[in-house]
């Protein structure tokens, strides 16, 4: 018998998003932290456009957005001087099917408190600082981990453990899972979090080398905080003092100036990139998520962002195989994640590379797949697309918004209708109303049907949903989204039984 179903090891962006997905879903589960109190830094502090979705759909998008910011423009100085100015992504405006289109500046340490107080609204266990994971060994029907708290050992026995516990994760390592990848021991950077006498929070300063394309300090005003974010490659082979002195030091000799005084210091560190993933997401019942699976250059800005993301895509199949779905659906978290880190990881490459040699665009971040919004389970063990003339938004793609309005003539987002643990049924035309109603009623704690028709309880009145599904006006579709926002199944009916066969496969004894 185990003690609780899931545990859940490291108390970052990864650990905390899945404790907050699992605890909705009413899943017991622990949280363990070896640090004996949040971490504190800014480290990920770009949370990009997926990501605020996820956000969203946690309920903590309205509390992002008020602790946050958008990413002030660049400006750039030799001395005195302002050289240059601009952005590193050009600012988009919100469209029907992507509310939230640019990054959103927060720092991690606030993102952590954000999800830790949302985890407690969910009633979800508290995280247990000051805990370590030892050790663990596993066998059909559990996990037994060795958890150290002020040098006292416990036995837990549990059904699933996740290893959410950082690029140095223990649990890897005891897995012995494969970390391929680079080390680049002569990138290194000095990332500090400070305050600042002198200097404007209107924009992230930079000063660049004289003669390259690269900069040798950055202060980046934190939104919400009184602080900047302090950034300088660190260049040879020794060691830097990590004191506010030596910053101030190293600010002074790339700014030639006298009148700009760090004040204090919350957190310093010395960045080493390494640009590493794991060969597999999966052991058993232990699995991996976050930087435990994938370690980034922080140019683009994908770290904590994927954790999210592996999170989110791993909590729903958990709960829905602790309630009696199938255990092969466990099998597709590897499947869909691992494919996606590699790509994730080649644009990061590209980036510190493009940074490391110094290249004209090295600061941009317009690639759109920075923002995961693209990001796809086509053709992944999930993804079952059964149209015979399907538009461009295929089974396994992002299920994007759009407004609507009630059957009342109020207004109504479809991201409305996927918040919370369920899968939304969307039927487009109203001959699949009886289909969509039998469907949702024989899963009634898993499935909620809608009809998107004049005469349903959604009413495409200016045609978004349709433009953002591919589904001409007078045509008709069935797509079934996934808790995790992505669409899982699409059909022309609800009635031919391929719909019925798809959910069974996924969750037959879910209800
Ligand atoms: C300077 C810097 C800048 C960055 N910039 C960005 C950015 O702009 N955008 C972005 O997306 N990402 C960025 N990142 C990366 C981002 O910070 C990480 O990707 C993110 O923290 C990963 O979250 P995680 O929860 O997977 O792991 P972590 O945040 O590392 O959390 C793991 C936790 O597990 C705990 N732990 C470890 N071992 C054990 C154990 N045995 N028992 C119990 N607990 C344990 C650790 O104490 C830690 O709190 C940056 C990182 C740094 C350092």
């Amino acid at each position: 018998m185990n003690d609780v179903a899931v545990l859940i090891v490291g108390a970052g962006p990864t650990g905390l998003t899945l404790a907050c997905d699992l605890a909705r879903r009413g899943v017991a589960c622990r949280i363990v932290e070896r640090s004996g109190s949040p971490a504190v830094g800014s480290r990920g502090r770009g949370l990009q456009p997926r990501t605020q979705e996820v956000f969203d759909d946690l309920g903590i998008i309205e509390r992002v957005r008020a602790a946050g910011g958008d990413y002030p423009d660049i400006r750039a100085h030799r001395g005195e001087d302002v050289v240059w100015e601009g952005r590193m992504i050009e600012h988009r405006e919100p469209t029907p099917d992507v509310p939230h289109p640019n990054p959103w500046m927060l720092p991690q340490w606030r993102t952590t408190q954000l999800l830790r107080d949302r985890l407690a609204e969910f009633g979800g266990s508290h995280v247990e600082f000051g805990t370590e994971l030892t050790g663990f060994e596993q066998d059909a029907d559990g996990v037994l981990a060795t958890l150290v708290h002020d040098g006292v050992p416990e036995l837990v026995r549990v059904g699933y453990l996740v290893g959410a516990d950082g690029g140095h994760s223990a649990v890897r390592r005891t897995l012995g899972v494969g970390f391929e990848g680079e080390t680049f021991d002569t990138h290194r950077m000095l990332v500090a979090d400070v305050t600042v006498d002198g200097l404007s929070r209107s924009h992230w300063h930079v000063w660049p080398e004289t003669e390259s394309r690269t900069f040798r300090v950055g202060l980046c005003p934190l939104p919400g905080t009184d602080s900047f974010q302090f950034t300088a490659p660190v260049h040879g082979e020794a060691t830097p003092e990590l004191t506010l002195a030596a910053l101030q030091k190293t600010l002074d000799a790339a700014t030639g100036r006298t009148d700009i005084t760090l004040l204090d210091s919350s957190w310093i560190t010395l960045f080493r990139a390494n640009i590493r993933m794991v060969d597999r997401y999966r052991v058993g019942r232990v699995f991996l998520a976050g930087d435990a699976a994938h370690v980034h250059s922080p140019a683009g800005g994908q770290g904590l962002n994927t954790g999210v993301q592996d999170a989110y895509n791993l909590g729903w199949k958990l709960a829905a195989v602790l309630a009696g779905a199938p255990a092969e659906l466990l099998d597709s978290y590897e499947a869909e994640r691992l494919p996606v880190a590699a790509a994730v990881l080649g644009i990061s490459s590209t980036l510190h590379h493009k940074a490391v040699n110094r290249e004209p665009d090295a600061h941009r971040r317009d690639d759109p797949a920075l923002q995961q919004l693209g990001l796809t389970y086509r053709g992944g063990p999930l993804a079952r697309e059964e149209r015979a003339e399907p538009g461009s938004v295929l089974a396994g793609d992002r299920a994007p918004d759009a407004p609507c309005l009630a059957a009342d003539g109020s207004p109504l987002r479809l991201f409305d209708l996927f918040r919370g643990p369920h899968f939304t049924l969307l039927a487009f035309g109203s001959r699949h109303a009886d289909a969509v109603a039998e469907v949702a009623a024989r899963h009634p704690k898993l499935v909620r049907g809608h009809v998107i028709a004049p005469s349903g309880d959604v009413v495409d009145a200016e045609g978004h949903a349709g433009r953002a599904y591919c589904v001409a006006p007078g045509t008709s579709a069935v797509l079934l989204i996934r808790p995790d926002g992505y669409i899982g199944w699409a059909g022309d009916t609800a009635t031919d039984g391929r719909l019925d066969a798809y959910l069974d496969g996924l969750v037959s004894s879910v209800g």
